[in-house]
């Protein structure tokens, strides 16, 4: 059976729907799309929709897994016509345990790459991460504006807004989009640039998923195929001394720069290099954009100011990026939390390490600081749904979600921090899911944006990303 927009019914209310018009819709799409349907039990299934971050369960009545734009949109309208909710997952780095959609679109197989070298531009499928799109670029000496994680995906992360670890020298990475494919909840499939659907190519970039399912985006890239950078990893017993002399360093930097600081508590896994394994560290990171022998000078101070246990700075390939942050690689089961700094004090410093550093008794794997501001601080050439520019600091806790004392310590680190908090979380590490997650990525205008973008394009509420906006109070 082929379903067309003249086959399908009015659609139900979504969220109303029963065991029967459950199966009635798995059997129309399989029907509508042979070979991209999986119901629980299929072994495609589990594959598809087990999320990167093995803490969170997603359970949708089915999956399915489109090639093409034209059959993320033929989802779309299918399962509204019989009632169902529609979310989206690629990797599941940002798994949304709190949408919980009927259907799930894995974006998986919307795999297309093109890179442009003259027009220094790439056109990447929703279903890619950022691995071989750095690795397509590469060839040409041109590399995309990714996080510190080439395993997370490209669009979950660009409609995060995306910082990455060179964001002080190439900006936020949502401002590098010349244009999107999505699907909204009405079930069309449009292109969206600045002049075409300004609005969503506004909320498109920073609100996440809440406004259309994204089948593909084209961006521009940057010149460059080296940088000198990677990690100093240094004996967590000084950390005080660490990360205070971080705090001055990293103020005076230029915006060749982009360093952030982490308190980490690693495992004793074979991944884990023996000298970090077991103990506490600190992982001292640095991304120079200019000359080596430059960027060599202005690490020099941090290279002395405590014993170093690893040192794993030198000029790299832009390939070797992942090395910067040395994120894991393999699915684990991470509580996040994120929140943002309008000042970094010695007192903050100081704070933190109250409850963060050596002896505290922290259940966290990783405490991350940011340092932000340069190119990041600038607005961008169109408006988004980013919202937090002029932080100067991100802080983020990671630890092991089946630990009980995870989430509790989590708050601990937020509230010591208060004093200094600016009461923003980026969209990528505090997904806004509830009225409170909401007001701390968005300021009220954005919300309002993102209100009005779901309201006119998925009038029957058909995607299970933008149900929190429904939801909100009034926005003053
Ligand atoms: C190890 C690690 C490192 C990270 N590093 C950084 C970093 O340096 N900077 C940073 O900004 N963030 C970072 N993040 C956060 C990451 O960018 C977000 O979690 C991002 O959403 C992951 O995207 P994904 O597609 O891999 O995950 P998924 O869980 O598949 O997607 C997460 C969300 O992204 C949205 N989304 C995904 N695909 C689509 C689509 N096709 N259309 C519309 N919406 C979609 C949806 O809201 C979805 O729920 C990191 C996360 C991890 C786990």
């Amino acid at each position: 059976m082929t379903l067309s927009p003249a086959t399908l019914s009015r659609p139900r209310t979504v969220g109303t729907v029963g065991r029967t018009d459950v199966v009635t819709a798995v059997a129309a799409l399989r029907g509508a799309l042979p070979g991209a349907v999986h119901a629980p039990g299929d072994a495609a299934y589990d594959a598809l929709v087990t999320p990167w971050n093995l803490a969170v369960t997603l359970a949708p009545a089915v999956v399915v897994a489109p090639t093409t734009g034209q059959e993320v949109a033929l989802v779309v309208r299918t399962a509204a016509a019989y009632g169902l909710s529609v979310g989206v997952q690629c990797t599941g780095h940002g798994a949304d345990g709190a949408a919980r959609p009927d259907v799930l679109v894995s974006t998986r197989r919307l795999d297309e790459l093109a890179v442009d070298p003259a027009a220094a531009t790439a056109r990447v499928g929703a279903g890619l991460t950022w691995a071989p799109v750095v690795q397509a670029a590469a060839a040409h000496g041109l590399l995309p504006v990714t996080g510190s994680s080439t395993g997370v995906g490209v669009v979950g992360f660009l409609t995060g807004g995306g910082v990455g670890p060179f964001a002080r020298t190439d900006g936020l990475a949502a401002d590098r989009v010349r244009a999107l494919e999505v699907v909204t909840g009405d079930g069309e499939l449009r292109r969206v640039t600045p002049t075409q659907h300004p609005d969503l190519f506004r909320v498109l970039r920073g609100g996440k998923g809440a406004a259309g399912i994204v089948t593909a985006v084209e961006l521009d890239l940057v010149r460059r195929s080296h940088f000198y950078g990677g990690a100093l990893y240094l004996d967590g017993a000084h950390a005080a001394q660490v990360v205070h002399a971080w705090r001055r360093w990293a103020a005076g930097l230029p915006e060749e720069a982009t360093t952030s600081v982490a308190l980490l508590q690693l495992p004793e896994l074979p991944t884990v290099p023996p000298p970090l394994a077991g103990r506490l560290s600190v992982s001292l990171r640095f991304a120079w954009t200019g000359t080596p022998a430059d960027g060599e000078r202005w690490l020099r101070p941090m290279r002395e100011v405590a014993t170093v246990l690893l040192d794993d700075v030198a000029l790299k390939p832009v390939t070797a990026l992942d090395s910067i942050h040395a994120d894991p690689q393999d699915p684990m089961p991470g509580l996040e939390r994120g929140l943002l700094l309008r000042e970094l004090t010695a007192e903050a410093v100081d704070a933190l390490l109250a409850v963060a550093g050596p002896g505290s008794g922290s259940p966290q794997v990783v405490v991350e600081l940011r340092h932000l501001g340069g190119a990041l601080a600038r607005e961008g050439a169109h408006p988004s749904a980013f919202d937090h520019r002029h932080a100067v600091c991100s802080v983020l806790t990671v630890g092991i979600a089946m630990d009980p004392a995870v989430a509790g310590h989590a708050e601990t680190v937020r509230g010591a921090l208060a004093p200094w908090e600016d009461g923003g979380v980026w969209p990528n590490f505090g997904p806004a899911h509830d009225d409170a997650s909401a007001r701390r990525a968005y300021t009220p205008s954005t919300l309002r944006a993102l209100a009005a973008a779901v309201a006119d394009h998925d009038p029957d509420g058909v995607l299970a990303g933008g149900r929190y906006l429904r939801a909100l109070p009034a926005v003053p």
